[in-house]
């Protein structure tokens, strides 16, 4: 077991759903975004995208509950890498990609990943999702390339409420402890999850109405057949865990994942979506980043308007 020496704090209690989180992760980590909404129609719920895929690393979840009869309350959440001290992905995977970095968090190393999607279905959590554009796995890995350059993760840093921290663990499991004390009254099913779960994770958060609300597993643990994948190597060597492995994944419809394939990532250029593997609407004129040129002409037209109105007033 190897605990995280860095942690992510994540404070539900303080957490607004802005999403500043989702969208700085996006926006460091370079992941591309539906241009049109009808690529990310609306699903009833503010929870948006409805799933993580390999082109979504953090999502703020929702989850809509009745604190009181007659009043409505948020367990707002973070569905990303937990950076687990006892991670099944970094055990099943069999060419090494998913590691552990200096930090104590778990990341994958794009150049050794086979796509072959043990680690997909080894998490509890349905975190690694396969990016079927460059078939590979891909998830948070805690801004690995930030924290090495001494900063914190893009997601802390983009949150404008102080509900994400990032510093040692023992100073963020230590603050997820008092904050919880302090919240207890106001919140009496508070939870602070991630200190021992999965053997100690790199998040450590803050749960107001307890995980079950915000949507986490009690006692999270990877399927048994993970479990199984994890001691055979001992007992009867590489052999006996690609033969596990191939009913792990039989057993578990290849991903272990709940979630469908959702077409709303894609590549620009080549309208290759990244977890469906399909084009987007054949028949849509393709949009380049930035303005759509009818926006374009309307915003032109309105710079004109305004200059004319400048000069009429000089
Ligand atoms: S949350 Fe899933 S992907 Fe992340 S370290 Fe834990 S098992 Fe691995
Ligand atoms: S640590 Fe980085 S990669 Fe992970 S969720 Fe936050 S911004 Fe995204
Ligand atoms: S940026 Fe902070 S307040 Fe906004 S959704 Fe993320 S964690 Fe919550």
């Amino acid at each position: 077991m190897t605990t995280s020496n860095g942690a992510i704090f994540f404070d539900g209690s303080k957490c607004t759903g802005c999403k500043g989180c989702q969208a700085g992760c996006k926006q460091w980590n370079m992941l591309p975004a539906p241009l049109d909404y009808g690529d990310a129609p609306f699903t009833g719920s503010w929870e948006n995208p409805p799933a993580n895929t390999g082109d979504v690393w953090l999502r703020v979840t929702f989850n809509e509950l009745e604190p009181a009869a007659g009043s409505v309350g948020m367990a707002l959440g973070r569905d990303a890498c937990k950076h687990c001290g006892d991670a099944p992905c970094i055990t099943v995977c069999p060419s090494g990609a998913m590691h552990r970095t200096n930090m104590g968090a778990v990341a994958i190393d794009a150049d050794k990943c086979i796509g072959c999607e043990y680690c997909v279905a080894a998490c509890p959590f349905h975190v690694p999702k396969l990016c079927v554009r460059e078939h590979k796995s891909r998830k948070c890995s805690m801004c690995v390339d930030r924290i090495d350059a001494g900063r914190s993760p893009a997601c802390v840093k983009s949150c404008p409420g102080r509900a994400l921290q990032f510093g040692g663990r023992n100073e963020m499991v230590m603050l997820a402890q008092n904050r919880a004390l302090a919240i207890r009254n106001q919140y009496p099913d508070v939870q602070v999850y991630g200190v021992n779960e999965m053997g100690g994770m790199g998040v450590i958060a803050v749960l107001p109405y307890g995980a079950k609300a915000h949507g986490l597993p009690l006692t999270p643990e990877p399927p048994l057949v993970t479990r199984l994948q994890g001691v055979l190597p001992v007992i009867g060597g590489v052999g006996a865990l690609g033969a596990v492995g191939v009913v792990s994944l039989a057993l578990l419809g290849g991903r272990g994942s709940q979630y469908g394939n959702e077409q709303y990532t894609y590549d620009p250029v080549t309208r290759i979506t990244c977890d469906g593997g399909k084009p987007m609407d054949p028949d849509a004129p393709i949009v380049k980043v930035g303005l759509k040129d009818a926006v374009k002409d309307e915003v032109k037209s309105g710079e004109k308007k305004v200059e004319s109105e400048v000069s009429k007033n000089d």
